[in-house]
């Protein structure tokens, strides 16, 4: 299913994602669909292919199966009015997409340890439809260690990370609403498909539910 994804367009890459059961939200489906995934890409890359593309710095934008997965799985948490963090937010293309779904009343937190990619993210999100969420306050995009999360803005319904933690942190799941969903990738680099994709459900009394979902291969959170 995955990989298989490729299109000569963001219209034509979405529509395949869906045709593959990847997307599996309408919510999720729109927001992907109304951000363009070449703004997020350097010139010379190729954004509509369904694999990991160099932004620089030794960062990737996330395969857009990976991509399509994440929306989708958090997408019951990133209602209109909700509060989001996108742990590594590299490109910045999921901190839009997030920033999208959960409008001018929700909050969308990108946070990023390398200054130069908070600086070349926020360039790119002013290229899309995120960019009036991004003048309002409802989306911004932090440099500093997503370890650590971001409380200034917590408790949040969703969080997202972008790479993968040796072990899981705690400060991410403390910032976690109850009723509140974390999609992680956990484990160490060492070969492909080595880490699991990790689903966590803060349940309303606060305790967690952990499943999960897939072997997947992420770099590394350091
Ligand atoms: N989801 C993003 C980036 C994925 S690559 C996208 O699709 O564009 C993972 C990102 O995590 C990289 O940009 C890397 O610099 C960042 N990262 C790694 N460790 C981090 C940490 N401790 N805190 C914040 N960002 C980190």
């Amino acid at each position: 299913m995955s990989w298989r994804c490729h299109g000569r367009s963001n219209e034509e890459l979405i529509a395949n994602l869906q045709k593959n059961g990847i997307l599996s939200s309408a919510a999720a489906t729109d927001a992907m669909a109304r951000i363009d995934r070449a703004f997020f890409v350097p010139r010379g890359g190729s954004p509509y292919q369904d694999a990991p593309q160099p932004i620089g710095h030794g960062a990737t934008i996330s395969a857009p199966h990976m991509h399509g997965y994440c929306v989708s799985m958090l997408a019951d948490h990133l209602k209109p009015g909700m509060a989001v963090l996108d742990v590594g937010s590299g490109s910045g293309y999921l901190t839009a997409v997030f920033a999208l779904m959960v409008g001018q009343t929700g909050k969308a937190v990108g946070i990023e340890h390398i200054p130069e990619l908070v600086e070349s993210s926020i360039k790119n999100i002013r290229r899309t439809p995120a960019v009036s969420l991004l003048d309002a306050g409802a989306l911004s995009v932090h440099a500093g260690d997503g370890k650590l999360g971001f409380p200034a803005c917590s408790p949040y319904d969703a969080i997202h990370v972008g790479a993968a933690a040796a072990e899981m942190p705690q400060a991410l799941v403390d910032q976690l609403k109850p009723g509140g969903r974390m999609v992680i990738p956990v484990g160490r680099f060492l070969q492909m498909l080595m880490q699991d994709l990790v689903v966590i459900d803060k349940l309303s009394d606060g305790s967690i539910k952990k499943r999960t979902e897939m072997g997947v291969s992420y770099v590394p959170l350091v």
